[in-house]
Protein backbone atom coordinates (compact mmCIF):
# COMPACT_ATOMS: atom_id res chain seq x y z
CA UNK A 1 0.00 0.00 0.00
CA UNK A 2 1.28 3.34 -0.62
CA UNK A 3 1.88 5.93 2.22
CA UNK A 4 1.47 9.42 2.19
CA UNK A 5 5.14 10.21 2.83
CA UNK A 6 7.26 11.09 0.04
CA UNK A 7 9.77 9.49 -1.75
CA UNK A 8 12.50 12.09 -1.82
CA UNK A 9 9.91 14.33 -1.64
CA UNK A 10 8.59 13.83 -5.22
CA UNK A 11 5.25 12.19 -5.09
CA UNK A 12 4.31 9.23 -7.81
CA UNK A 13 0.91 10.72 -8.16
CA UNK A 14 -0.66 13.94 -6.95
CA UNK A 15 -4.48 13.55 -6.86
CA UNK A 16 -7.06 17.12 -7.22
CA UNK A 17 -10.13 16.87 -5.41
CA UNK A 18 -11.66 14.43 -3.06
CA UNK A 19 -14.60 13.78 -5.00
CA UNK A 20 -15.92 10.66 -6.48
CA UNK A 21 -12.86 11.12 -9.07
CA UNK A 22 -10.00 11.92 -6.85
CA UNK A 23 -11.51 9.62 -4.24
CA UNK A 24 -11.36 6.15 -6.91
CA UNK A 25 -8.24 7.14 -8.27
CA UNK A 26 -6.45 7.06 -5.17
CA UNK A 27 -7.87 3.46 -4.54
CA UNK A 28 -7.28 2.34 -7.90
CA UNK A 29 -3.68 3.86 -7.62
CA UNK A 30 -3.10 1.79 -3.98
CA UNK A 31 -4.45 -0.84 -5.52
CA UNK A 32 -1.94 -1.21 -8.74
CA UNK A 33 0.80 -0.43 -5.55
CA UNK A 34 1.00 3.06 -7.71
CA UNK A 35 2.50 5.70 -4.96
CA UNK A 36 3.49 7.35 -2.75
CA UNK A 37 0.04 9.12 -3.63
CA UNK A 38 -1.18 11.96 -2.01
CA UNK A 39 -4.63 13.71 -2.50
CA UNK A 40 -5.26 17.73 -2.07
CA UNK A 41 -8.86 18.92 -1.20
CA UNK A 42 -10.02 22.50 -0.89
CA UNK A 43 -12.33 22.15 1.19
CA UNK A 44 -13.14 20.48 4.89
CA UNK A 45 -14.09 17.10 3.58
CA UNK A 46 -14.72 14.30 1.42
CA UNK A 47 -17.83 14.41 -1.06
CA UNK A 48 -16.84 16.89 -3.58
CA UNK A 49 -19.87 18.05 -5.27
CA UNK A 50 -22.06 16.60 -2.80
CA UNK A 51 -20.31 17.97 -0.29
CA UNK A 52 -20.63 21.30 -2.03
CA UNK A 53 -24.13 21.49 -2.97
CA UNK A 54 -26.27 21.03 0.23
CA UNK A 55 -29.70 23.17 -1.26
CA UNK A 56 -32.55 22.13 -0.56
CA UNK A 57 -34.13 19.10 -1.84
CA UNK A 58 -30.57 18.38 -3.52
CA UNK A 59 -30.86 14.58 -4.91
CA UNK A 60 -28.87 12.35 -7.06
CA UNK A 61 -31.18 12.08 -10.42
CA UNK A 62 -29.59 8.65 -11.13
CA UNK A 63 -30.56 6.27 -9.11
CA UNK A 64 -27.71 5.11 -6.69
CA UNK A 65 -27.68 1.25 -7.52
CA UNK A 66 -25.99 2.88 -10.27
CA UNK A 67 -24.42 6.11 -8.95
CA UNK A 68 -21.77 4.26 -6.87
CA UNK A 69 -18.42 2.99 -7.57
CA UNK A 70 -18.94 -0.55 -8.90
CA UNK A 71 -16.05 -1.85 -6.10
CA UNK A 72 -17.52 -0.35 -3.20
CA UNK A 73 -21.43 -1.42 -3.14
CA UNK A 74 -24.02 -0.62 -0.62
CA UNK A 75 -26.89 -2.47 -0.28
CA UNK A 76 -29.11 -0.27 1.68
CA UNK A 77 -29.37 2.94 0.02
CA UNK A 78 -32.48 4.54 1.63
CA UNK A 79 -34.49 5.58 -1.58
CA UNK A 80 -34.45 5.06 -5.07
CA UNK A 81 -32.77 8.66 -6.06
CA UNK A 82 -30.28 9.25 -2.85
CA UNK A 83 -30.41 12.62 -1.10
CA UNK A 84 -27.02 14.40 -1.48
CA UNK A 85 -25.99 13.55 2.19
CA UNK A 86 -26.63 10.28 2.21
CA UNK A 87 -24.23 10.16 -1.01
CA UNK A 88 -21.64 12.11 0.78
CA UNK A 89 -21.88 9.77 3.64
CA UNK A 90 -21.21 7.06 1.10
CA UNK A 91 -18.07 8.32 -0.65
CA UNK A 92 -16.67 9.61 2.89
CA UNK A 93 -17.60 5.82 3.98
CA UNK A 94 -15.47 4.31 1.08
CA UNK A 95 -12.69 6.57 1.51
CA UNK A 96 -12.05 5.58 5.20
CA UNK A 97 -13.19 1.87 4.19
CA UNK A 98 -9.61 2.34 1.64
CA UNK A 99 -7.56 4.03 4.66
CA UNK A 100 -7.61 7.01 2.15
CA UNK A 101 -8.18 9.47 5.20
CA UNK A 102 -4.25 9.81 5.89
CA UNK A 103 -3.50 10.76 2.23
CA UNK A 104 -5.83 13.87 1.65
CA UNK A 105 -4.92 17.14 2.64
CA UNK A 106 -7.60 18.98 3.13
CA UNK A 107 -7.95 22.76 2.76
CA UNK A 108 -5.36 22.72 0.32
CA UNK A 109 -5.99 24.57 -2.88
CA UNK A 110 -3.85 23.84 -5.89
CA UNK A 111 -2.97 27.52 -7.16
CA UNK A 112 -0.78 26.56 -9.84
CA UNK A 113 1.28 23.54 -11.18
CA UNK A 114 4.04 23.98 -13.59
CA UNK A 115 5.78 21.33 -15.91
CA UNK A 116 9.87 20.98 -14.75
CA UNK A 117 11.23 19.11 -17.93
CA UNK A 118 14.34 19.25 -16.40
CA UNK A 119 13.38 16.80 -13.14
CA UNK A 120 10.68 15.27 -15.12
CA UNK A 121 8.09 16.42 -12.36
CA UNK A 122 5.07 18.81 -11.33
CA UNK A 123 5.67 21.68 -9.27
CA UNK A 124 2.24 22.13 -7.81
CA UNK A 125 1.78 25.44 -6.27
CA UNK A 126 -0.78 25.39 -3.11
CA UNK A 127 -1.98 27.95 -0.98
CA UNK A 128 -0.15 25.50 1.43
CA UNK A 129 3.64 24.84 0.01
CA UNK A 130 4.83 23.33 -2.81
CA UNK A 131 4.55 20.11 -3.73
CA UNK A 132 6.09 18.09 -6.01
CA UNK A 133 4.56 15.16 -7.86
CA UNK A 134 5.98 13.06 -11.18
CA UNK A 135 2.14 13.02 -12.52
CA UNK A 136 -1.03 14.63 -11.97
CA UNK A 137 -4.29 13.77 -11.92
CA UNK A 138 -7.05 16.67 -11.96
CA UNK A 139 -10.06 15.25 -10.13
CA UNK A 140 -11.27 18.78 -9.91
CA UNK A 141 -14.96 18.55 -11.62
CA UNK A 142 -16.15 20.91 -14.48
CA UNK A 143 -19.42 22.29 -11.86
CA UNK A 144 -18.23 24.06 -9.10
CA UNK A 145 -17.80 27.04 -9.84
CA UNK A 146 -21.48 29.15 -9.62
CA UNK A 147 -21.93 31.37 -12.65
CA UNK A 148 -23.65 34.29 -11.55
CA UNK A 149 -25.75 36.06 -13.64
CA UNK A 150 -24.96 39.39 -15.55
CA UNK A 151 -28.33 41.25 -14.51
CA UNK A 152 -28.05 44.56 -13.67
CA UNK A 153 -28.01 45.62 -10.03
CA UNK A 154 -27.71 41.93 -9.16
CA UNK A 155 -25.50 43.21 -6.16
CA UNK A 156 -27.76 46.20 -5.07
CA UNK A 157 -30.16 43.46 -3.58
CA UNK A 158 -30.30 44.26 0.18
CA UNK A 159 -31.79 40.78 1.32
CA UNK A 160 -30.44 37.06 1.49
CA UNK A 161 -28.72 35.77 -1.99
CA UNK A 162 -26.90 33.20 -2.42
CA UNK A 163 -26.29 30.41 -5.66
CA UNK A 164 -27.81 27.31 -5.10
CA UNK A 165 -24.15 25.65 -5.12
CA UNK A 166 -23.04 27.77 -2.01
CA UNK A 167 -26.75 27.31 -0.24
CA UNK A 168 -26.69 30.36 3.27
CA UNK A 169 -28.14 27.93 5.77
CA UNK A 170 -28.56 31.05 8.10
CA UNK A 171 -30.83 32.86 5.74
CA UNK A 172 -34.81 32.22 7.14
CA UNK A 173 -36.73 31.99 4.28
CA UNK A 174 -39.67 30.58 6.63
CA UNK A 175 -42.54 32.71 5.96
CA UNK A 176 -40.43 35.22 3.48
CA UNK A 177 -40.89 36.52 0.20
CA UNK A 178 -38.14 34.35 -2.46
CA UNK A 179 -37.64 34.62 -6.02
CA UNK A 180 -35.74 32.09 -7.40
CA UNK A 181 -33.60 32.76 -10.78
CA UNK A 182 -33.69 29.61 -13.17
CA UNK A 183 -34.98 26.59 -13.95
CA UNK A 184 -32.64 23.54 -14.51
CA UNK A 185 -32.04 20.81 -12.59
CA UNK A 186 -30.41 22.23 -9.37
CA UNK A 187 -34.20 24.83 -9.47
CA UNK A 188 -36.31 21.87 -9.92
CA UNK A 189 -35.18 20.12 -7.07
CA UNK A 190 -34.66 23.35 -4.44
CA UNK A 191 -38.34 24.74 -5.91
CA UNK A 192 -40.40 22.09 -4.40
CA UNK A 193 -38.61 22.47 -1.07
CA UNK A 194 -39.04 25.93 -1.12
CA UNK A 195 -42.67 26.57 -2.20
CA UNK A 196 -44.98 26.58 1.28
CA UNK A 197 -41.88 27.17 3.51
CA UNK A 198 -41.88 30.79 1.88
CA UNK A 199 -44.36 33.14 1.90
CA UNK A 200 -44.15 33.47 -1.35
CA UNK A 201 -42.08 32.06 -4.08
CA UNK A 202 -41.73 33.42 -7.21
CA UNK A 203 -39.59 31.40 -9.88
CA UNK A 204 -38.39 33.08 -12.70
CA UNK A 205 -37.94 31.30 -15.79
CA UNK A 206 -36.23 31.87 -19.09
CA UNK A 207 -36.35 28.53 -20.44
CA UNK A 208 -38.64 25.75 -19.51
CA UNK A 209 -36.74 21.97 -18.92
CA UNK A 210 -38.19 18.49 -20.69
CA UNK A 211 -39.49 16.99 -17.39
CA UNK A 212 -40.31 13.44 -17.07
CA UNK A 213 -41.46 11.66 -13.95
CA UNK A 214 -38.49 10.84 -11.63
CA UNK A 215 -40.75 8.28 -9.98
CA UNK A 216 -38.58 8.26 -6.96
CA UNK A 217 -39.67 6.09 -3.60
CA UNK A 218 -37.95 4.84 -0.47
CA UNK A 219 -36.55 1.18 -0.96
CA UNK A 220 -38.67 -2.00 1.36
CA UNK A 221 -36.40 -2.74 4.60
CA UNK A 222 -36.97 -6.21 2.71
CA UNK A 223 -35.24 -5.62 -0.54
CA UNK A 224 -32.66 -4.21 1.42
CA UNK A 225 -32.07 -6.95 3.28
CA UNK A 226 -32.06 -9.15 0.01
CA UNK A 227 -29.56 -7.20 -1.32
CA UNK A 228 -26.84 -7.53 1.55
CA UNK A 229 -28.04 -11.47 1.89
CA UNK A 230 -27.75 -11.98 -1.80
CA UNK A 231 -25.22 -9.52 -3.79
CA UNK A 232 -25.73 -10.84 -6.82
CA UNK A 233 -29.25 -9.62 -6.63
CA UNK A 234 -27.89 -6.39 -6.14
CA UNK A 235 -25.61 -6.66 -9.15
CA UNK A 236 -28.40 -7.68 -11.17
CA UNK A 237 -30.56 -4.11 -10.12
CA UNK A 238 -27.69 -2.45 -11.27
CA UNK A 239 -27.28 -4.45 -14.23
CA UNK A 240 -30.65 -3.45 -14.90
CA UNK A 241 -30.46 -0.04 -14.44
CA UNK A 242 -27.18 0.48 -16.08
CA UNK A 243 -29.05 -0.85 -19.29
CA UNK A 244 -32.03 0.94 -19.08
CA UNK A 245 -30.50 3.91 -18.95
CA UNK A 246 -27.70 3.25 -21.82
CA UNK A 247 -30.81 2.40 -24.29
CA UNK A 248 -31.13 5.73 -25.18
CA UNK A 249 -28.09 5.91 -26.48
CA UNK A 250 -27.64 2.66 -28.21
CA UNK A 251 -30.63 3.84 -30.27
CA UNK A 252 -29.36 7.45 -31.39
CA UNK A 253 -30.36 9.80 -28.74
CA UNK A 254 -27.66 12.49 -29.93
CA UNK A 255 -29.75 13.16 -33.35
CA UNK A 256 -32.84 14.83 -33.79
CA UNK A 257 -35.13 11.05 -34.75
CA UNK A 258 -38.58 9.66 -34.27
CA UNK A 259 -37.17 8.84 -31.25
CA UNK A 260 -36.78 12.50 -30.05
CA UNK A 261 -40.17 12.93 -30.99
CA UNK A 262 -41.64 9.87 -29.20
CA UNK A 263 -40.09 11.10 -25.98
CA UNK A 264 -41.12 14.80 -26.62
CA UNK A 265 -44.73 12.91 -26.57
CA UNK A 266 -44.37 11.25 -23.09
CA UNK A 267 -42.57 14.29 -21.71
CA UNK A 268 -46.19 16.19 -23.25
CA UNK A 269 -48.35 13.67 -21.68
CA UNK A 270 -46.83 14.39 -18.28
CA UNK A 271 -47.48 18.13 -18.77
CA UNK A 272 -50.63 17.14 -19.56
CA UNK A 273 -51.50 15.10 -16.96
CA UNK A 274 -49.54 16.83 -14.41
CA UNK A 275 -50.85 20.51 -15.27
CA UNK A 276 -54.20 20.76 -16.68
CA UNK A 277 -54.11 24.71 -17.01
CA UNK A 278 -53.07 25.58 -20.20
CA UNK A 279 -51.94 28.90 -19.90
CA UNK A 280 -49.52 27.51 -16.97
CA UNK A 281 -48.49 24.42 -19.46
CA UNK A 282 -47.76 26.47 -22.51
CA UNK A 283 -45.58 28.40 -20.02
CA UNK A 284 -43.91 25.30 -19.56
CA UNK A 285 -43.60 23.45 -22.68
CA UNK A 286 -40.47 23.80 -24.43
CA UNK A 287 -39.66 25.42 -27.66
CA UNK A 288 -36.80 22.96 -28.70
CA UNK A 289 -36.05 19.54 -28.88
CA UNK A 290 -36.06 16.95 -26.72
CA UNK A 291 -32.55 16.23 -25.19
CA UNK A 292 -31.14 19.32 -26.25
CA UNK A 293 -30.75 20.84 -22.69
CA UNK A 294 -30.64 18.19 -19.75
CA UNK A 295 -33.51 16.36 -19.23
CA UNK A 296 -34.93 16.69 -16.02
CA UNK A 297 -36.55 13.94 -13.49
CA UNK A 298 -39.27 15.46 -10.70
CA UNK A 299 -42.18 14.27 -9.45
CA UNK A 300 -42.74 17.09 -7.56
CA UNK A 301 -41.85 20.23 -9.66
CA UNK A 302 -44.96 20.42 -11.82
CA UNK A 303 -47.26 20.16 -8.72
CA UNK A 304 -45.03 22.84 -6.71
CA UNK A 305 -45.60 25.59 -9.25
CA UNK A 306 -49.48 25.12 -8.95
CA UNK A 307 -49.68 26.24 -5.59
CA UNK A 308 -51.70 29.57 -4.79
CA UNK A 309 -47.82 31.06 -3.17
CA UNK A 310 -45.91 30.27 -6.10
CA UNK A 311 -45.60 32.20 -9.23
CA UNK A 312 -44.11 31.59 -12.33
CA UNK A 313 -42.76 34.22 -13.56
CA UNK A 314 -41.59 34.35 -17.56
CA UNK A 315 -40.88 37.89 -18.36
CA UNK A 316 -37.79 39.04 -19.08
CA UNK A 317 -35.80 40.21 -16.10
CA UNK A 318 -34.45 44.03 -16.39
CA UNK A 319 -32.66 44.76 -13.32
CA UNK A 320 -32.60 43.69 -9.85
CA UNK A 321 -33.46 46.47 -7.03
CA UNK A 322 -32.57 46.45 -3.69
CA UNK A 323 -36.02 45.17 -2.42
CA UNK A 324 -36.94 42.90 -5.68
CA UNK A 325 -37.00 42.42 -9.24
CA UNK A 326 -38.04 44.65 -11.96
CA UNK A 327 -39.18 43.29 -15.25
CA UNK A 328 -38.60 44.78 -18.73
CA UNK A 329 -42.26 45.30 -18.73
CA UNK A 330 -42.60 47.40 -15.45
CA UNK A 331 -43.85 45.16 -12.92
CA UNK A 332 -41.78 44.41 -10.05
CA UNK A 333 -41.84 41.56 -7.73
CA UNK A 334 -41.33 42.40 -4.08
CA UNK A 335 -38.79 40.10 -2.16
CA UNK A 336 -36.84 39.73 1.07
CA UNK A 337 -34.37 36.58 -0.55
CA UNK A 338 -33.28 35.88 -4.20
CA UNK A 339 -31.51 32.43 -4.87
CA UNK A 340 -29.90 31.79 -8.08
CA UNK A 341 -29.93 28.52 -9.84
CA UNK A 342 -27.78 29.42 -12.36
CA UNK A 343 -25.20 27.12 -12.84
CA UNK A 344 -21.27 26.54 -13.16
CA UNK A 345 -19.12 28.40 -14.72
CA UNK A 346 -17.91 25.41 -17.03
CA UNK A 347 -14.57 26.50 -19.33
CA UNK A 348 -14.07 29.13 -16.62
CA UNK A 349 -13.59 26.79 -13.65
CA UNK A 350 -11.90 24.59 -15.56
CA UNK A 351 -8.95 27.48 -15.81
CA UNK A 352 -9.17 28.95 -12.76
CA UNK A 353 -6.06 27.29 -12.02
CA UNK A 354 -2.86 27.64 -14.30
CA UNK A 355 -1.49 24.96 -15.85
CA UNK A 356 1.93 25.61 -17.61
CA UNK A 357 3.07 22.45 -19.88
CA UNK A 358 6.13 22.01 -21.78
CA UNK A 359 8.21 24.80 -23.31
CA UNK A 360 5.98 27.23 -20.84
CA UNK A 361 2.42 26.52 -22.65
CA UNK A 362 -0.88 27.67 -20.68
CA UNK A 363 -3.68 25.01 -20.92
CA UNK A 364 -5.75 28.23 -21.34
CA UNK A 365 -3.55 28.79 -24.68
CA UNK A 366 -3.93 25.51 -25.68
CA UNK A 367 -7.54 25.81 -24.96
CA UNK A 368 -8.18 29.16 -26.55
CA UNK A 369 -9.67 27.89 -29.78
CA UNK A 370 -12.18 25.22 -27.27
CA UNK A 371 -11.36 23.12 -24.30
CA UNK A 372 -9.95 19.16 -26.06
CA UNK A 373 -7.92 16.52 -24.64
CA UNK A 374 -7.24 12.64 -26.15
CA UNK A 375 -10.39 10.80 -24.69
CA UNK A 376 -11.18 13.58 -22.38
CA UNK A 377 -8.33 12.77 -20.21
CA UNK A 378 -4.72 13.86 -21.22
CA UNK A 379 -3.80 17.34 -23.71
CA UNK A 380 -0.63 17.08 -25.87
CA UNK A 381 2.02 19.40 -24.41
CA UNK A 382 1.20 18.54 -20.93
CA UNK A 383 3.43 15.43 -20.00
CA UNK A 384 1.95 13.32 -16.85
CA UNK A 385 -1.22 15.21 -16.16
CA UNK A 386 -4.58 14.16 -16.63
CA UNK A 387 -8.06 15.11 -16.02
CA UNK A 388 -11.04 13.45 -14.97
CA UNK A 389 -14.13 14.24 -16.12
CA UNK A 390 -12.25 16.61 -18.69
CA UNK A 391 -13.56 18.08 -21.72
CA UNK A 392 -16.54 16.19 -23.98
CA UNK A 393 -16.76 13.49 -21.67
CA UNK A 394 -19.74 14.73 -19.67
CA UNK A 395 -22.89 12.69 -19.90
CA UNK A 396 -26.81 13.32 -19.06
CA UNK A 397 -28.30 9.58 -19.78
CA UNK A 398 -26.36 7.55 -17.85
CA UNK A 399 -24.30 7.47 -14.44
CA UNK A 400 -21.20 9.81 -14.83
CA UNK A 401 -19.51 7.59 -12.16
CA UNK A 402 -19.15 4.98 -15.14
CA UNK A 403 -17.29 7.34 -17.21
CA UNK A 404 -14.76 8.12 -13.86
CA UNK A 405 -14.19 4.63 -13.44
CA UNK A 406 -13.59 4.29 -17.47
CA UNK A 407 -11.20 7.61 -17.45
CA UNK A 408 -9.39 5.84 -13.85
CA UNK A 409 -8.69 2.52 -15.88
CA UNK A 410 -6.75 4.72 -18.70
CA UNK A 411 -4.49 7.02 -16.48
CA UNK A 412 -3.68 3.62 -14.51
CA UNK A 413 -2.17 2.17 -17.57
CA UNK A 414 -0.58 5.49 -18.32
CA UNK A 415 1.22 5.47 -14.79
CA UNK A 416 2.17 1.89 -15.14
CA UNK A 417 4.35 3.14 -17.78
CA UNK A 418 5.73 5.25 -15.57
CA UNK A 419 5.89 2.86 -12.89
CA UNK A 420 8.13 1.04 -14.93
CA UNK A 421 10.34 3.06 -15.14
CA UNK A 422 9.85 5.85 -18.15
CA UNK A 423 9.99 9.71 -16.89
CA UNK A 424 7.30 11.16 -18.90
CA UNK A 425 4.13 10.15 -20.81
CA UNK A 426 2.88 12.37 -23.76
CA UNK A 427 -0.52 12.05 -25.84
CA UNK A 428 0.98 12.62 -29.58
CA UNK A 429 -0.24 15.64 -31.17
CA UNK A 430 -1.79 13.27 -34.53
CA UNK A 431 -3.74 11.02 -31.52
CA UNK A 432 -5.39 13.92 -29.91
CA UNK A 433 -6.15 16.06 -33.17
CA UNK A 434 -7.69 12.72 -34.92
CA UNK A 435 -9.98 12.29 -31.46
CA UNK A 436 -11.22 15.86 -31.63
CA UNK A 437 -11.74 15.67 -34.64
CA UNK A 438 -14.16 12.36 -34.69
CA UNK A 439 -15.88 14.08 -31.67
CA UNK A 440 -16.48 17.14 -33.50
CA UNK A 441 -17.80 15.60 -36.76
CA UNK A 442 -20.26 13.20 -34.70
CA UNK A 443 -21.15 16.99 -33.17
CA UNK A 444 -22.23 19.02 -36.16
CA UNK A 445 -25.57 17.46 -36.51
CA UNK A 446 -26.20 16.34 -32.61
CA UNK A 447 -29.34 17.78 -31.14
CA UNK A 448 -26.69 19.76 -28.72
CA UNK A 449 -26.05 21.86 -31.55
CA UNK A 450 -29.22 21.59 -33.79
CA UNK A 451 -31.58 20.86 -31.39
CA UNK A 452 -32.33 25.15 -31.14
CA UNK A 453 -31.39 25.82 -27.67
CA UNK A 454 -28.38 27.38 -25.49
CA UNK A 455 -26.99 25.45 -22.67
CA UNK A 456 -23.29 25.45 -20.90
CA UNK A 457 -22.78 22.31 -22.95
CA UNK A 458 -21.92 24.85 -25.67
CA UNK A 459 -19.23 27.23 -25.50
CA UNK A 460 -19.10 30.80 -26.92
CA UNK A 461 -18.80 29.45 -30.40
CA UNK A 462 -21.38 27.06 -30.13
CA UNK A 463 -19.82 23.70 -29.86
CA UNK A 464 -20.37 21.17 -27.28
CA UNK A 465 -17.05 20.68 -25.48
CA UNK A 466 -18.36 19.14 -22.73
CA UNK A 467 -20.51 16.04 -23.46
CA UNK A 468 -19.52 13.08 -24.76
CA UNK A 469 -21.61 12.23 -28.05
CA UNK A 470 -22.44 8.45 -27.75
CA UNK A 471 -22.81 5.92 -25.09
CA UNK A 472 -20.66 4.66 -22.25
CA UNK A 473 -19.90 1.44 -24.03
CA UNK A 474 -18.80 3.44 -26.68
CA UNK A 475 -16.77 5.59 -24.65
CA UNK A 476 -15.56 1.91 -22.63
CA UNK A 477 -14.51 0.66 -26.15
CA UNK A 478 -12.64 3.98 -27.02
CA UNK A 479 -11.09 4.84 -23.54
CA UNK A 480 -10.44 2.42 -20.90
CA UNK A 481 -7.19 0.97 -22.50
CA UNK A 482 -4.29 3.51 -22.98
CA UNK A 483 -2.88 2.16 -26.13
CA UNK A 484 1.18 3.39 -26.16
CA UNK A 485 1.03 4.09 -29.37
CA UNK A 486 -0.93 6.98 -29.27
CA UNK A 487 1.51 8.39 -26.38
CA UNK A 488 4.94 9.52 -26.38
CA UNK A 489 6.96 8.04 -24.15
CA UNK A 490 10.43 8.89 -22.66
P1 LIG B 1 -28.19 24.91 -15.40
O1 LIG B 1 -28.70 23.62 -15.86
O2 LIG B 1 -27.09 25.57 -16.14
O3 LIG B 1 -29.44 25.87 -15.27
C1 LIG B 1 -29.28 27.23 -15.06
C2 LIG B 1 -30.63 27.91 -15.13
O4 LIG B 1 -30.45 29.28 -14.87
C3 LIG B 1 -31.30 27.78 -16.49
O5 LIG B 1 -32.68 27.63 -16.31
C4 LIG B 1 -30.96 29.12 -17.13
O6 LIG B 1 -31.89 29.53 -18.11
C5 LIG B 1 -31.04 30.03 -15.93
N1 LIG B 1 -30.29 31.26 -16.12
C6 LIG B 1 -28.94 31.40 -16.27
N2 LIG B 1 -28.63 32.69 -16.42
C7 LIG B 1 -29.80 33.39 -16.39
C8 LIG B 1 -30.13 34.76 -16.51
N3 LIG B 1 -29.19 35.68 -16.71
N4 LIG B 1 -31.43 35.11 -16.43
C9 LIG B 1 -32.38 34.17 -16.24
N5 LIG B 1 -32.14 32.87 -16.12
C10 LIG B 1 -30.85 32.48 -16.19
O7 LIG B 1 -27.65 24.80 -13.87
P2 LIG B 1 -28.05 23.77 -12.73
O8 LIG B 1 -29.50 23.64 -12.63
O9 LIG B 1 -27.27 24.14 -11.51
O10 LIG B 1 -27.49 22.42 -13.30
C11 LIG B 1 -26.16 22.33 -13.82
C12 LIG B 1 -25.78 20.90 -14.00
O11 LIG B 1 -25.48 20.34 -12.74
C13 LIG B 1 -26.84 20.01 -14.57
O12 LIG B 1 -26.98 20.07 -15.96
C14 LIG B 1 -26.37 18.66 -14.09
O13 LIG B 1 -25.35 18.16 -14.93
C15 LIG B 1 -25.82 19.00 -12.73
N6 LIG B 1 -26.84 18.73 -11.70
C16 LIG B 1 -27.22 17.45 -11.52
C17 LIG B 1 -28.18 17.13 -10.59
C18 LIG B 1 -28.54 15.70 -10.42
O14 LIG B 1 -29.56 15.41 -9.85
N7 LIG B 1 -27.75 14.76 -10.90
C19 LIG B 1 -28.78 18.14 -9.85
C20 LIG B 1 -28.38 19.44 -10.04
C21 LIG B 1 -27.41 19.74 -10.97
P3 LIG B 1 -31.68 29.12 -19.66
O15 LIG B 1 -32.08 27.67 -19.75
O16 LIG B 1 -32.55 30.03 -20.41
O17 LIG B 1 -30.22 29.31 -19.96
Amino acid sequence: MSAAKDTNGVLAVLIVGAGFSGVAMAIRCQQQGIGPISVIEKGPGIGGTWRENTYPGAACDVPSHLYSLSFAPKADWSRLYAKQLEIEDYLRGVAEQYGLMPLIRFGTTLRRAVWDEAGALWRAETDRGEILARAIVSGAGGLHHPSMPDIPGRTDFAGASFHTAAWDHSADLKGRRVGIVGTGASAIQVVPELAGHAGHLTVFQRTPPWIMPKNDRAIPEERKARYARFPVLRLLERWRLFWRLEFPALVGFTRVSKVTAQAEGMAKHNLRKAVPDKVLREKLTPQYRFGCKRVLLSDEYYPALQRDDVTLETGSIARIVPDGVEMADGTKHGLDALVFATGFDVLGGSLRTEVVGREGRRLAEAWADGMQAFQGITVAGFPNYFILLGPNTGIGHNSIIAMIEIQVDHVIGCLKALAEGRQAIEVSEPAQVRFVERIRNRMKESIWQAGGCRSWYLDNQGRNTTLWPDSVLAYRRSARRARMSDYRLR
